[in-house]
Parts: structure tokens; C-alpha cells; sequence
């Protein structure tokens, strides 16, 4: 998920690794490493922390390969440590390995490869690559050594489920390397006698703009002054180089204009990963991470979900999901609010505390608090071994990958996927009605593709952002599980766009705000619950009535002509929709503040991680 940069030339490697993974450092990693091809064999440094570091651990500078491997870690297995950077080598240290991505199946392939004899000295996936590829390779009597090994990548690659992108160094083929990927990114730059490779062009930009793009599962076989490409089944294939017109700063947004942008439309990736491997062949959720048992659960008489802002309205969603699956009363706090209303606490109380960055002070502390008076807690974070997940009894994790944009997307929508997930979970153990629960799973692993359509109704919400981005107010209205959307939709517009907005339930407008409604003023739908359609209909009405502009999100069947705009999500289930219909209203924020002239991705007065209470 985070960076990798490989090197094969004339030049020293080192160095040019080692300034590749600087310049991916944007993106948020926490450790680092390379390895490089010596006479001696293949060397591997690693370290916990700063890419600089690398240059103070002892004999990286006598290191002469000119061939090498780099890799910038933001763990999803196992903490940040030495133990579990990159690179990562078999037992018998013949290949060197890094990878970005998710190895979903590794503790299946770590049993096989255990009880072939293999050992295993760090907690990451990624380590059954190198062994696995060891495993292949040592077993074939493939004369031609080049195809003994591509082969045993293929192999290898075949038994990988998850996403990956991996770069092979081998002790016994000093003068070559071997790349592949699948459902995460890696190119080839060409040089002249050399070849660069990475996760992201940025990091080689400085070096060549001419490269190779690589899909799925193929394999490139490269020298100093060639990169051979083989299809899945190891067919050689021509591959055409492209010029990029980039610049760097572009470039590290992947061609986005934003960061912002770019974490809209990573999505389905970040909702794929977070789902994972977690519902197993006969399709009971499970997580590594947790194990309630019928008799605790039971006896579990509420829930809270404590979070702040974004994470907040996760918790909104989650929570009709706990209460209507699992019939336990789920209550959403703000942390800055709950540590100090004295909750009511005790042993049979379950604690979930949502933060991106794990480090968001408020939720810390309510955290302690919890803990303190006997409660059970759960957290969810997007970054591993951050300060919330050493306090809480039982740590889970997004797999988002790095968000940088202040104003969240792909963790939020992660966030609501997995305690939807966990609260399947429960369900499951609690022994609740299976037939809905497998019908919900079912729903949830399509959402990656619905999102995927969410994203191309953008040229339209990005035409009513033309038409509104110089107001003053905006409404968000829905009911039940719309309502949260309405929250979260109003708080992206506030942060980005500096435009007043409020939400409210679409039933409780005219009780008061609806004072605030004249003509001009735009409101925003959101109706996806087929129960409330009507209702939520009628409160336009009344806004329509008074002179409002409208913007509808629904995945219902409903009368276009009275609103001014409809944009339409795919159906799902009705605990899912806050996954879908959020997305054209990140959009409509983004492109606001967009039109505005506005620094998207660095809204003022705000921070990525709120350290401070
Ligand atoms: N899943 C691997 C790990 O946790 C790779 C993470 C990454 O992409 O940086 O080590």
C-alpha cells in the first residue's frame, strides 16, 4: 500500500533507491528498507521509521550492487518494526521480496509452507512470497534458470489471494530482476542501459519519462538494458513505451488534481481491501482479530461507538446496523462529549472507538475512560500500531491505504464497511437469522463495483457545483439512514468550502429551520430508504414550495420533474446505502471548493490527525 522503487543499471543502486523512496514519503509509510545484489549474496537493510535513517545503519554505503529493491511500509500485518519492514527473504535467503499490498489467504499459505519445514520470523503476509517462491523453485528440475524462476513466480503468484506488487531479486541470477503486479500499481522506467521500477512515477520521474505500464499478472523478466514482458500464462508479449508529460508534483497524484480526488476514486480499492478475506468459504465472518463468544455477546447490554467528526458519522451508520442485526442498544458519542458526561459503563458494556489516524487525542481518552470503568473496547484505525490500537482490548484496521487530503472519503466509507462488518460478525455469533446476513454479505462485496458507477455520475454533480458554488447556505436533508449522509455531506462541504451548511432530518425542517428556506436556496436530498421515500418527498415539497433549487441522490423510482437535479446511486441494501450515496456528495464538496479557487486538499484552520483535545 505504500512504496516501492527498484533499480537495475550500472550505477550504484543504493542511493537511487533510497532517494526513490524519499520521494514517496508523502504518502505516509512506517518503516523502509532495500536490498541490493553484492558478490557475497544479497544483503537486506531495514529499519523501523524515517527513510533517512537508512543512511545511518552500518555498511549501507559499502554496498556496490548495482541492482536493487526498495520498499516504503505502511503495515497491514503485524506492527511497525525491523522485524516486519521490507524486504523480506525465504529461509534459505536465496530471493529477496518487497510487496505493496494484501496477501488475503497468508495464514492458509503459512500453514502449508510450516508444515513443509519453512520458519517464519516476522508477522507480515508478505513473508509466504519469498518461501512460497523458494518452495516452487526448489522443487522444479527446470534446466533454464530464468524459466525455473519465472515459473515458480507464476506459481506462486497463483496461489496469492489479495493485491500485491512485488519485486523478486535472486541470489543465483545476479544480473536480473523479476516484477509483477495485480490490483495494485507498478510501472518500469527505461533509461538508457538501466531500468527503474515503482509503485508511482514520481519516485523515478527524475530519471526517465518514458515508461512501461504494467496490467495485471504480467511478468517482466529485466536486465541492465531490457525488460521482457510475459502474459499470465508466461507468453512473451511486446509492450509499447509511453512518454509521460507529468510533473512531479501531478505525478504523485497519479495525474489527479488532488489528493482529495485521488482518495474518492481509490474507493473501490479501499472498500475491496477492507472487506478482504473476511468471509471464508462457508461464508461465516471471521476476523483474526476477534473471537466473542455466544455466552459474552449475550450478555452485552449496549454498545457505544465514540469517534470525532467524519469518523463520528461512520459510527451513525453503524450503529442502525448493530441495533436492527444484533438487537443490542448502540449509542454514537462524540468523544470530546462523552468523556465528560459520565457514561454509564460497566462490564457489560462494548466500546468501539473509530479514528483514521488512531491518534486522535478525544477518542484516546475516551478510550481510557472506557477501559477504566470495566467496558470492552474495540478500535478501528486506518494506520497500524498507532497510539489507539496499543490501549484497546481488540485493535481492527481499514485497509484504506494512506489518506492525505485533510477532508476524509476512503476512510470514512471504510469505516462504515467494516463496523457493518463486525456487527455481521456479532449477529453470526449471537446466532441471528442467517438468511438476511448472507444476503448482506452478499450485498456488501458488490459494493466496490456500485461504487465504481457512484463515481461516473461526477460530471454532474461537478455542473451543479458550477451553478452553486458562489452561495451562501446549503441544506442536507434525509431521513433514517439518510439523515447520517445529510451530516456527513454538510460537515465535507463546510470543510473544504467554506459554505454554511447544515443537515438536518428531512421531518424536523419545518419545525424551525425551514424559517431559513427562501428562494434560491439549495437543498439537498438524500432518499434511498424505500420506507421513507415519501415522506422525504413531501418535506421537498415544502422546501420547493418556498423557492428552493434541489439536488437529489436516491436509488429509488421517483418523480424527477419537481426536482432540478436527480442524480441516481445503484440500489443496495438499505445498512450499506450511506456507502453510496455519500460519494456524488464528496464530489459535489470537492468540486465546490474547486470552483471556489480553493486549497482542496488543505482546508484552513484544520489537520489531518487532531492530537490535541
Ligand atoms: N501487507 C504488507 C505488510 O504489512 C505490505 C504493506 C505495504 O504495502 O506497505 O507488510
Amino acid at each position: 500500500m505504500c512504496g516501492i522503487v527498484g533499480y537495475i543499471g550500472k550505477q550504484k543502486a543504493s542511493p537511487i533507491l533510497i532517494n526513490g523512496l524519499m520521494r514517496l514519503e508523502y504518502r505516509g509509510y512506517d518503516s523502509a528498507g532495500i536490498s541490493t545484489i553484492e558478490p557475497e549474496g544479497l544483503v537486506v537493510m531495514k529499519d523501523k521509521g524515517r527513510v533517512k535513517n537508512l543512511y545511518d545503519l552500518d555498511g549501507i554505503n559499502d554496498l556496490k550492487g548495482t541492482i536493487g529493491i526498495a520498499h516504503t511500509r505502511w503495515a497491514t500485518h503485524g506492527k511497525p518494526s525491523k522485524e516486519n519492514a521490507h524486504p523480506h527473504q525465504d529461509n534459505s535467503k536465496l530471493f529477496s521480496v518487497v510487496h505493496n499490498g494484501i496477501i488475503e489467504n497468508y495464514n492458509e499459505l503459512r500453514k502449508f509452507l510450516t508444515d513443509k519445514g519453512y520458519k517464519f520470523y516476522s508477522d507480515t503476509d508478505t513473508e509466504v512470497v519469498p518461501n512460497l517462491i523458494h518452495y516452487y523453485f526448489s522443487k522444479d528440475d527446470e534446466k533454464d534458470i530464468k524459466m525455473r524462476l519465472l515459473k515458480a513466480i507464476k506459481a506462486t503468484c497463483a496461489d496469492l489471494k489479495g493485491s500485491f506488487a512485488l519485486e523478486i531479486i535472486c541470489k543465483d541470477l545476479p544480473d536480473n530482476m523479476i516484477v509483477v503486479r495485480k490490483d495494485s500499481p507498478l510501472v518500469i522506467g527505461k533509461g538508457d542501459g538501466e531500468n527503474y521500477i515503482s509503485s508511482d512515477i514520481p519516485a523515478i520521474l527524475s530519471f526517465t519519462r518514458n515508461f512501461y505500464l504494467l496490467n495485471d499478472l504480467e511478468y517482466v523478466f529485466l536486465s541492465r538494458d531490457s525488460a521482457e514482458f510475459y502474459d499470465k500464462d508466461l507468453n512473451k508479449i511486446d509492450k509499447q513505451i509511453q512518454s509521460i508529460e507529468w510533473d512531479a508534483s501531478s505525478s504523485e497524484k497519479n495525474g489527479y488534481e488532488d489528493f482529495m480526488l485521488k482518495e474518492i476514486y481509490e474507493q473501490p480499492t479501499a472498500i475491496r481491501e477492507t472487506i478482504g478475506a473476511k468471509f471464508n468459504e462457508n461464508s461465516k465472518c471471521e476476523f483474526d482479530e476477534l473471537n466473542f463468544s455466544k455466552e459474552y455477546l449475550s450478555s452485552v447490554n449496549k454498545i457505544y461507538i465514540v469517534a470525532c467528526g467524519t469518523a463520528m458519522h461512520a459510527g451513525l451508520a453503524g450503529k442502525n446496523v448493530f441495533e436492527k442485526l444484533c438487537r443490542i442498544p448502540t449509542e454514537v458519542d462524540v468523544a470530546s462529549e462523552f468523556r465528560y458526561r459520565d457514561p454509564l459503563i460497566d462490564d457489560k458494556t462494548l466500546c468501539i472507538f473509530v479514528s483514521q489516524s488512531g491518534e486522535t487525542a478525544d477518542t484516546i481518552a475516551a478510550l481510557k475512560l472506557s477501559k477504566e470503568r470495566g467496558a470492552k473496547t474495540i478500535s478501528i484505525s486506518n494506520v497500524i500500531g498507532s497510539s489507539i490500537t496499543r490501549e484497546a482490548d481488540y485493535s481492527m484496521y481499514t485497509h484504506a491505504g494512506p489518506e492525505i487530503a485533510v477532508a476524509s472519503t476512503k476512510a470514512h466509507t471504510s469505516q462504515i464497511v467494516l463496523l457493518i462488518m463486525i456487527a455481521i460478525y456479532f449477529a453470526e455469533v449471537l446466532g441471528k437469522d442467517s438468511k438476511e446476513l448472507l444476503e448482506l454479505k452478499k450485498e456488501l462485496l458488490e459494493l466496490p463495483k456500485q461504487i465504481e458507477q457512484c463515481l461516473t455520475l461526477a460530471d454532474t454533480v461537478k455542473e451543479f457545483a458550477h451553478k452553486i458554488y458562489q452561495e451562501k447556505d446549503v441544506f442536507f436533508i434525509g431521513r433514517g439512514v439518510d439523515e447520517v449522509v445529510a451530516k456527513e455531506a454538510s460537515l465535507k462541504l463546510k470543510e473544504i468550502s467554506y459554505i454554511h451548511s447544515e443537515s438536518y432530518p428531512a421531518g424536523e425542517l419545518k419545525h424551525g429551520a425551514i424559517a431559513l428556506i427562501e428562494k434560491g436556496i439549495t437543498v439537498v436530498g438524500i432518499m434511498t430508504d424505500p420506507t421513507l421515500v415519501e415522506k422525504t418527498v413531501s418535506n421537498l415539497q415544502e422546501v420547493i414550495t418556498r423557492g428552493a433549487k434541489t439536488l437529489i441522490v436516491t436509488n429509488q423510482k421517483i418523480d424527477k420533474s419537481m426536482f432540478d437535479v436527480v442524480v441516481e446511486v445503484p440500489e443496495t441494501n438499505p445498512f450499506l446505502s450511506p456507502v453510496l450515496s455519500v460519494i456524488p456528495l464528496q464530489l459535489l464538496a470537492y468540486y465546490i471548493s474547486k470552483e471556489k479557487g480553493l486549497d482542496v486538499d488543505k482546508p484552513r484552520n484544520l489537520a489531518k490527525s487532531v492530537t490535541v483535545e
